[in-house]
């Protein structure tokens, strides 16, 4: 029997660090679900699909492979992807191809192999809600536009990129209302889920808060709840 935690929440709540951490701590598999929507908008990139052409990429999915390595590293029809899918062409593709519904409908399936038998931890906007609606654990990590653009700032210098705080604010904003107001799995916290909010707290502070309370469900379980 698999054992599985969700974590949902905006671009920006810190979900890849955190899950990373709690996953290496308490030996679940990271899987980190926008990798794999990320994997799609670059085939369709290096195939020279347009978003409008859906029966192309219904033909592109029929083939797709990806593939998580327990390493991090991910791989898209037999090529390593890792670094490639962070780039800015397929940020800009990512969220609209992540709207139709053919693209949803695969990933699904996707997603779910990926996790079958494992425990794991499973980071995006609709794990709880959609892809594993009876997950053991459910989390929606959550903080303020303003401290998810300036946290996002700091990555960008650490990373050699110079961003302005007002461009990237306005990019977080963006992308939060795209992504709660398709039509399809839109991003919300589900009923059961337990609302994190990490704006004033530091990253060592949520992974213990979360790992506290994936123990708590460990030993309910345990005891047969
Ligand atoms: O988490 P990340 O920024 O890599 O996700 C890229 C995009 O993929 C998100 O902006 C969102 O549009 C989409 N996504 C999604 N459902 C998920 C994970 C990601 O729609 N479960």
């Amino acid at each position: 029997m698999s054992f599985v935690v969700a974590i949902d929440g905006p671009a920006g709540a810190g979900k890849g660090t955190i899950t990373k951490l709690v996953g290496e701590k308490l030996g679940l598999v990271n899987i980190d679900t926008g990798a794999t929507f990320r994997c799609v908008a670059l085939n369709m990139i290096q195939e020279h699909i347009d978003i409008q052409e859906e029966d192309k990429i219904e033909k592109m999915l029929t083939k797709i492979n990806i593939e998580m390595h327990p390493d991090g590293k991910i791989f898209l029809n037999g090529e390593d992807v890792t670094h490639r899918i962070r780039e800015n062409d397929v940020n800009n593709l990512v969220s609209p191809v992540s709207v139709l519904p053919v693209v949803r409908s695969k990933l699904l399936e996707v997603q779910r192999n990926i996790a079958e038998g494992k425990n794991v931890i499973m980071e995006g906007r609709d794990i709880g809600t959609v892809v594993f609606p009876d997950a053991d654990v459910k989390i929606y990590l959550d903080a303020t536009a303003e401290e998810r653009a300036r946290r996002r700032v700091l990555q960008n210098q650490e990373k050699g990129i110079e961003s302005s705080y007002e461009e990237v604010l306005a990019g977080i904003k963006d992308r939060d209302k795209r992504d709660s107001t398709r039509e399809i799995a839109p991003l919300k916290k589900a009923e059961d889920a337990i609302y994190v909010d990490s704006t004033n707290l530091s990253v060592e502070q949520v992974v213990e808060k979360i790992i506290k309370i994936i123990e708590e469900t460990r030993k309910k379980e345990g005891q047969g709840k």
